[in-house]
Protein backbone atom coordinates (compact mmCIF):
# COMPACT_ATOMS: atom_id res chain seq x y z
CA UNK A 1 0.00 0.00 0.00
CA UNK A 2 1.43 3.61 -1.09
CA UNK A 3 2.03 5.57 2.04
CA UNK A 4 2.55 9.44 1.19
CA UNK A 5 5.13 12.03 2.29
CA UNK A 6 2.64 14.45 1.41
CA UNK A 7 -1.18 14.43 0.96
CA UNK A 8 -2.65 17.62 -1.41
CA UNK A 9 -6.43 17.87 -1.23
CA UNK A 10 -8.18 20.13 -4.17
CA UNK A 11 -10.53 22.57 -3.18
CA UNK A 12 -14.03 20.65 -2.04
CA UNK A 13 -12.45 17.41 -2.46
CA UNK A 14 -13.47 17.30 1.36
CA UNK A 15 -16.92 16.99 0.65
CA UNK A 16 -16.65 13.60 -1.17
CA UNK A 17 -16.92 9.97 0.83
CA UNK A 18 -13.42 8.95 -0.77
CA UNK A 19 -11.49 11.97 0.11
CA UNK A 20 -12.87 12.40 3.72
CA UNK A 21 -11.88 8.52 3.63
CA UNK A 22 -8.37 9.12 2.75
CA UNK A 23 -8.22 12.38 5.17
CA UNK A 24 -9.18 10.21 7.94
CA UNK A 25 -7.00 7.68 7.22
CA UNK A 26 -3.76 9.72 7.50
CA UNK A 27 -4.31 12.70 9.21
CA UNK A 28 -3.12 11.28 12.17
CA UNK A 29 0.26 10.41 10.80
CA UNK A 30 2.93 12.67 11.90
CA UNK A 31 5.32 11.44 8.94
CA UNK A 32 2.58 12.42 6.34
CA UNK A 33 2.48 16.28 5.52
CA UNK A 34 -1.45 17.26 4.95
CA UNK A 35 -1.83 20.01 2.69
CA UNK A 36 -5.52 21.76 1.46
CA UNK A 37 -5.21 23.94 -1.17
CA UNK A 38 -7.34 27.22 -1.60
CA UNK A 39 -6.07 27.53 -4.74
CA UNK A 40 -5.21 24.67 -7.40
CA UNK A 41 -1.78 25.06 -8.14
CA UNK A 42 -0.27 21.37 -6.92
CA UNK A 43 3.17 22.25 -8.31
CA UNK A 44 3.77 24.84 -5.90
CA UNK A 45 3.16 21.90 -3.20
CA UNK A 46 5.70 19.89 -4.38
CA UNK A 47 9.39 20.38 -3.57
CA UNK A 48 12.32 20.52 -6.33
CA UNK A 49 14.01 22.65 -8.28
CA UNK A 50 15.38 19.96 -10.36
CA UNK A 51 13.62 17.47 -12.72
CA UNK A 52 14.77 14.67 -11.17
CA UNK A 53 14.03 16.06 -7.76
CA UNK A 54 10.58 17.14 -8.75
CA UNK A 55 9.91 13.78 -10.36
CA UNK A 56 11.09 12.27 -7.25
CA UNK A 57 8.87 13.97 -4.63
CA UNK A 58 6.35 13.69 -6.87
CA UNK A 59 6.33 10.33 -6.94
CA UNK A 60 5.71 10.64 -3.36
CA UNK A 61 2.88 12.82 -3.25
CA UNK A 62 -0.59 12.09 -3.37
CA UNK A 63 -2.99 14.48 -5.09
CA UNK A 64 -6.87 13.99 -4.23
CA UNK A 65 -8.94 16.09 -6.93
CA UNK A 66 -12.12 16.80 -8.61
CA UNK A 67 -12.03 15.54 -12.26
CA UNK A 68 -13.44 18.16 -14.69
CA UNK A 69 -14.10 17.80 -18.23
CA UNK A 70 -15.41 14.23 -17.97
CA UNK A 71 -14.80 13.59 -21.99
CA UNK A 72 -13.17 10.63 -22.09
CA UNK A 73 -9.85 9.66 -24.08
CA UNK A 74 -9.97 6.73 -26.85
CA UNK A 75 -7.90 3.47 -25.50
CA UNK A 76 -7.05 1.79 -28.83
CA UNK A 77 -6.41 -0.81 -29.59
CA UNK A 78 -6.76 -2.90 -25.89
CA UNK A 79 -10.07 -0.91 -24.97
CA UNK A 80 -12.77 1.59 -26.40
CA UNK A 81 -12.35 4.57 -23.51
CA UNK A 82 -9.93 5.13 -20.77
CA UNK A 83 -11.93 5.53 -17.71
CA UNK A 84 -10.15 8.44 -16.10
CA UNK A 85 -10.59 7.38 -12.06
CA UNK A 86 -6.83 7.99 -11.19
CA UNK A 87 -3.36 9.11 -12.76
CA UNK A 88 0.00 8.09 -11.65
CA UNK A 89 2.04 5.86 -10.34
CA UNK A 90 4.02 5.25 -7.64
CA UNK A 91 6.40 2.94 -9.44
CA UNK A 92 9.76 4.05 -10.65
CA UNK A 93 10.58 1.86 -13.88
CA UNK A 94 12.76 4.02 -15.36
CA UNK A 95 11.01 2.87 -18.73
CA UNK A 96 7.65 4.37 -18.03
CA UNK A 97 6.18 5.48 -20.91
CA UNK A 98 4.06 7.90 -18.41
CA UNK A 99 7.52 9.67 -18.17
CA UNK A 100 6.60 11.14 -21.33
CA UNK A 101 2.74 11.10 -21.08
CA UNK A 102 2.30 13.07 -17.84
CA UNK A 103 5.43 14.88 -17.89
CA UNK A 104 5.03 17.32 -15.23
CA UNK A 105 2.47 15.48 -13.39
CA UNK A 106 4.38 12.39 -12.05
CA UNK A 107 2.43 12.06 -8.27
CA UNK A 108 -0.14 9.61 -8.05
CA UNK A 109 -3.43 11.26 -8.36
CA UNK A 110 -6.96 10.26 -7.57
CA UNK A 111 -10.15 11.42 -8.46
CA UNK A 112 -12.98 11.39 -6.28
CA UNK A 113 -16.12 12.16 -7.85
CA UNK A 114 -15.97 8.73 -8.96
CA UNK A 115 -19.85 8.64 -9.51
CA UNK A 116 -19.88 11.55 -12.32
CA UNK A 117 -16.74 9.30 -13.78
CA UNK A 118 -18.92 6.08 -13.78
CA UNK A 119 -21.94 7.88 -14.76
CA UNK A 120 -20.07 9.57 -18.03
CA UNK A 121 -18.89 5.72 -18.77
CA UNK A 122 -22.64 4.61 -19.00
CA UNK A 123 -23.31 7.44 -21.42
CA UNK A 124 -21.07 6.07 -23.55
CA UNK A 125 -22.12 2.02 -22.80
CA UNK A 126 -25.28 3.83 -24.16
CA UNK A 127 -24.06 5.65 -27.30
CA UNK A 128 -23.00 2.26 -28.81
CA UNK A 129 -25.43 0.07 -27.62
CA UNK A 130 -25.89 -2.82 -28.78
CA UNK A 131 -22.01 -3.47 -28.94
CA UNK A 132 -19.91 -4.15 -25.66
CA UNK A 133 -17.98 -1.13 -24.83
CA UNK A 134 -14.58 -1.56 -22.97
CA UNK A 135 -12.88 0.88 -20.73
CA UNK A 136 -8.97 0.98 -19.38
CA UNK A 137 -8.73 1.60 -15.47
CA UNK A 138 -4.76 1.73 -15.78
CA UNK A 139 -4.15 3.34 -19.30
CA UNK A 140 -2.29 6.68 -17.37
CA UNK A 141 -1.72 4.71 -13.82
CA UNK A 142 -1.35 1.78 -11.75
CA UNK A 143 -4.00 1.65 -9.57
CA UNK A 144 -3.82 -0.58 -7.25
CA UNK A 145 -1.67 0.71 -4.76
CA UNK A 146 -3.90 3.18 -3.54
CA UNK A 147 -6.77 0.38 -3.44
CA UNK A 148 -6.85 0.13 0.06
CA UNK A 149 -7.76 3.61 1.12
CA UNK A 150 -9.37 4.38 -1.85
CA UNK A 151 -11.33 1.82 -3.12
CA UNK A 152 -12.03 3.01 -6.82
CA UNK A 153 -11.68 -0.33 -8.51
CA UNK A 154 -13.63 -1.99 -5.94
CA UNK A 155 -16.18 0.68 -6.76
CA UNK A 156 -15.77 0.44 -11.06
CA UNK A 157 -16.25 -3.42 -10.36
CA UNK A 158 -18.86 -3.30 -8.82
CA UNK A 159 -20.50 -0.97 -11.17
CA UNK A 160 -19.29 -2.68 -14.45
CA UNK A 161 -20.57 -6.15 -12.86
CA UNK A 162 -24.63 -4.55 -12.92
CA UNK A 163 -23.55 -3.43 -16.37
CA UNK A 164 -24.96 -5.50 -19.42
CA UNK A 165 -23.15 -3.65 -22.10
CA UNK A 166 -19.96 -2.51 -20.03
CA UNK A 167 -16.61 -4.31 -19.44
CA UNK A 168 -13.80 -3.16 -17.23
CA UNK A 169 -10.00 -3.69 -17.40
CA UNK A 170 -6.86 -2.78 -15.40
CA UNK A 171 -2.99 -3.67 -15.26
CA UNK A 172 -0.70 -3.62 -12.57
CA UNK A 173 2.44 -4.86 -10.97
CA UNK A 174 1.30 -4.12 -7.61
CA UNK A 175 -0.28 -6.43 -5.09
CA UNK A 176 -2.89 -5.10 -3.09
CA UNK A 177 -5.40 -6.59 -4.42
CA UNK A 178 -7.29 -8.59 -1.17
CA UNK A 179 -9.93 -6.13 -1.10
CA UNK A 180 -11.28 -7.13 -4.69
CA UNK A 181 -11.30 -10.85 -4.27
CA UNK A 182 -14.60 -11.64 -2.44
CA UNK A 183 -16.20 -8.96 -5.12
CA UNK A 184 -19.26 -10.35 -6.85
CA UNK A 185 -17.55 -9.29 -10.40
CA UNK A 186 -19.87 -11.65 -13.12
CA UNK A 187 -16.82 -11.55 -15.04
CA UNK A 188 -16.95 -8.09 -16.50
CA UNK A 189 -13.21 -6.90 -15.15
CA UNK A 190 -10.36 -8.49 -16.46
CA UNK A 191 -7.43 -8.51 -14.52
CA UNK A 192 -3.95 -8.07 -15.71
CA UNK A 193 -0.52 -8.18 -14.46
CA UNK A 194 2.78 -7.17 -15.43
CA UNK A 195 5.62 -9.56 -15.21
CA UNK A 196 9.59 -9.11 -15.56
CA UNK A 197 12.30 -11.47 -14.75
CA UNK A 198 14.09 -10.31 -11.38
CA UNK A 199 17.13 -8.65 -13.09
CA UNK A 200 15.10 -6.50 -14.90
CA UNK A 201 12.74 -5.61 -11.96
CA UNK A 202 16.04 -4.70 -10.01
CA UNK A 203 17.83 -3.28 -12.81
CA UNK A 204 14.90 -0.93 -14.06
CA UNK A 205 11.67 -1.02 -12.16
CA UNK A 206 12.49 0.69 -9.10
CA UNK A 207 9.91 0.24 -6.46
CA UNK A 208 8.02 -2.22 -7.33
CA UNK A 209 7.19 -5.62 -6.27
CA UNK A 210 9.33 -8.92 -7.18
CA UNK A 211 8.23 -11.25 -9.83
CA UNK A 212 7.37 -14.05 -7.05
CA UNK A 213 4.83 -11.30 -5.06
CA UNK A 214 3.23 -10.53 -8.64
CA UNK A 215 2.09 -14.14 -8.94
CA UNK A 216 1.53 -14.47 -5.85
CA UNK A 217 -1.41 -11.64 -6.41
CA UNK A 218 -2.18 -12.85 -9.54
CA UNK A 219 -2.63 -16.58 -8.31
CA UNK A 220 -5.52 -14.87 -5.46
CA UNK A 221 -7.23 -12.89 -8.45
CA UNK A 222 -7.05 -16.18 -10.25
CA UNK A 223 -8.92 -17.84 -7.62
CA UNK A 224 -11.13 -15.25 -7.50
CA UNK A 225 -12.33 -16.50 -10.99
CA UNK A 226 -11.56 -13.21 -12.21
CA UNK A 227 -10.82 -13.25 -15.96
CA UNK A 228 -6.80 -12.61 -16.07
CA UNK A 229 -3.82 -12.21 -18.42
CA UNK A 230 -0.26 -11.59 -18.23
CA UNK A 231 1.83 -9.02 -20.13
CA UNK A 232 5.43 -9.92 -20.05
CA UNK A 233 6.95 -6.65 -20.69
CA UNK A 234 8.97 -5.00 -21.70
CA UNK A 235 11.30 -7.97 -22.64
CA UNK A 236 15.19 -7.09 -22.81
CA UNK A 237 17.90 -9.10 -24.18
CA UNK A 238 20.61 -9.59 -21.82
CA UNK A 239 23.04 -12.33 -21.42
CA UNK A 240 21.15 -15.25 -20.22
CA UNK A 241 17.54 -13.39 -20.67
CA UNK A 242 16.31 -16.58 -22.41
CA UNK A 243 17.17 -18.83 -19.02
CA UNK A 244 15.54 -16.39 -16.74
CA UNK A 245 12.06 -16.05 -18.92
CA UNK A 246 12.12 -19.48 -19.27
CA UNK A 247 12.50 -19.46 -15.25
CA UNK A 248 9.61 -16.48 -15.23
CA UNK A 249 7.44 -18.96 -17.19
CA UNK A 250 8.12 -21.83 -15.27
CA UNK A 251 7.77 -20.47 -12.11
CA UNK A 252 4.26 -18.50 -13.02
CA UNK A 253 2.85 -22.27 -14.38
CA UNK A 254 3.56 -23.51 -11.39
CA UNK A 255 1.63 -21.06 -9.24
CA UNK A 256 -1.63 -21.48 -11.37
CA UNK A 257 -4.65 -23.06 -9.77
CA UNK A 258 -5.74 -26.57 -10.89
CA UNK A 259 -8.99 -25.11 -11.82
CA UNK A 260 -9.12 -21.84 -14.22
CA UNK A 261 -12.53 -20.02 -15.03
CA UNK A 262 -11.03 -18.74 -17.86
CA UNK A 263 -7.82 -19.03 -20.35
CA UNK A 264 -4.77 -17.34 -19.18
CA UNK A 265 -3.91 -14.49 -21.89
CA UNK A 266 -0.23 -13.86 -22.71
CA UNK A 267 0.77 -10.28 -24.59
CA UNK A 268 4.64 -10.33 -24.78
CA UNK A 269 6.29 -6.62 -25.86
CA UNK A 270 9.49 -5.93 -26.12
CA UNK A 271 11.42 -2.87 -25.30
CA UNK A 272 11.23 0.17 -27.41
CA UNK A 273 11.88 4.08 -26.87
CA UNK A 274 11.12 7.18 -28.56
CA UNK A 275 13.68 9.78 -28.96
CA UNK A 276 11.86 12.11 -27.07
CA UNK A 277 11.67 9.20 -24.13
CA UNK A 278 15.60 8.55 -24.02
CA UNK A 279 15.62 12.33 -23.67
CA UNK A 280 13.22 12.65 -20.64
CA UNK A 281 14.21 9.27 -19.01
CA UNK A 282 18.12 10.98 -18.35
CA UNK A 283 17.16 13.79 -16.95
CA UNK A 284 14.59 11.98 -14.06
CA UNK A 285 17.13 9.21 -13.72
CA UNK A 286 20.45 10.24 -15.23
CA UNK A 287 22.18 7.21 -13.75
CA UNK A 288 19.98 4.56 -15.51
CA UNK A 289 21.48 1.94 -17.29
CA UNK A 290 18.56 0.72 -20.02
CA UNK A 291 19.76 -0.44 -22.84
CA UNK A 292 19.01 2.87 -24.93
CA UNK A 293 21.96 2.70 -27.98
CA UNK A 294 20.06 4.11 -31.16
CA UNK A 295 22.99 2.09 -33.30
CA UNK A 296 21.86 -1.18 -31.53
CA UNK A 297 18.35 -0.52 -32.62
CA UNK A 298 16.54 -0.11 -35.57
CA UNK A 299 14.43 2.46 -36.25
CA UNK A 300 10.45 2.40 -36.95
CA UNK A 301 7.48 4.67 -37.93
CA UNK A 302 4.38 4.07 -36.04
CA UNK A 303 0.80 4.61 -36.39
CA UNK A 304 0.32 7.72 -34.56
CA UNK A 305 3.35 9.93 -36.60
CA UNK A 306 6.18 9.43 -34.66
CA UNK A 307 8.61 7.03 -34.85
CA UNK A 308 10.47 4.27 -31.60
CA UNK A 309 13.72 2.87 -31.52
CA UNK A 310 12.86 -1.25 -31.88
CA UNK A 311 15.30 -4.07 -31.32
CA UNK A 312 16.25 -4.94 -34.65
CA UNK A 313 14.18 -7.35 -37.18
CA UNK A 314 16.48 -10.71 -36.30
CA UNK A 315 16.30 -10.05 -32.67
CA UNK A 316 12.52 -9.77 -32.74
CA UNK A 317 12.05 -13.06 -34.87
CA UNK A 318 14.04 -14.43 -31.75
CA UNK A 319 11.63 -13.05 -29.42
CA UNK A 320 9.18 -14.32 -30.52
CA UNK A 321 9.65 -18.12 -31.48
CA UNK A 322 11.42 -18.11 -27.92
CA UNK A 323 7.85 -17.38 -26.46
CA UNK A 324 5.75 -19.49 -28.57
CA UNK A 325 7.94 -22.23 -28.09
CA UNK A 326 8.29 -21.89 -24.58
CA UNK A 327 4.50 -20.77 -23.42
CA UNK A 328 3.30 -23.64 -25.65
CA UNK A 329 5.71 -26.17 -24.06
CA UNK A 330 5.08 -24.83 -20.62
CA UNK A 331 1.67 -24.47 -20.96
CA UNK A 332 0.49 -27.60 -22.79
CA UNK A 333 -2.20 -28.54 -20.60
CA UNK A 334 -3.42 -25.77 -19.68
CA UNK A 335 -6.05 -23.40 -21.14
CA UNK A 336 -3.70 -20.81 -22.45
CA UNK A 337 -3.88 -17.72 -25.43
CA UNK A 338 -1.24 -16.13 -26.71
CA UNK A 339 -2.57 -12.41 -27.78
CA UNK A 340 0.56 -10.86 -29.53
CA UNK A 341 4.37 -11.09 -29.26
CA UNK A 342 5.58 -7.81 -30.54
FE1 LIG B 1 5.08 2.98 -15.09
FE2 LIG B 1 3.86 0.65 -14.66
FE3 LIG B 1 6.25 1.12 -13.61
FE4 LIG B 1 4.14 2.42 -12.71
S1 LIG B 1 4.50 0.23 -12.54
S2 LIG B 1 6.16 3.31 -13.15
S3 LIG B 1 2.92 2.67 -14.58
S4 LIG B 1 5.75 0.97 -15.80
Amino acid sequence: MFVPKRIIFEKKTLDYPIGNQIYQQFFRNKDIEIIEMSKNKIKENIPGDTPKDFHTEGKNTLVVGVKTGLKFQSCKPSAHYQLPLLSGCIGMCQYCYLNTNLGDKPYMRINVNVEDILDQADKYIQERLPEITIFEGSATSDPVPVEPYSNLLKTAIEHFSHSTNGRFRFVSKFTDVDTLLSLDHQNHTEIRFTLNTNKVIQDYEKRTPSMEKRIEAARKVISAGYPTGFLIAPVFLYENWKEDYKDLLIKLSDQLPDHLSHPITFEIISHRYTPRAKQVISEIYPENQLPMQDEDRSYKFGQFGYGKYVYPKESLADISAFFQKEITAIYQNREIEIKYII
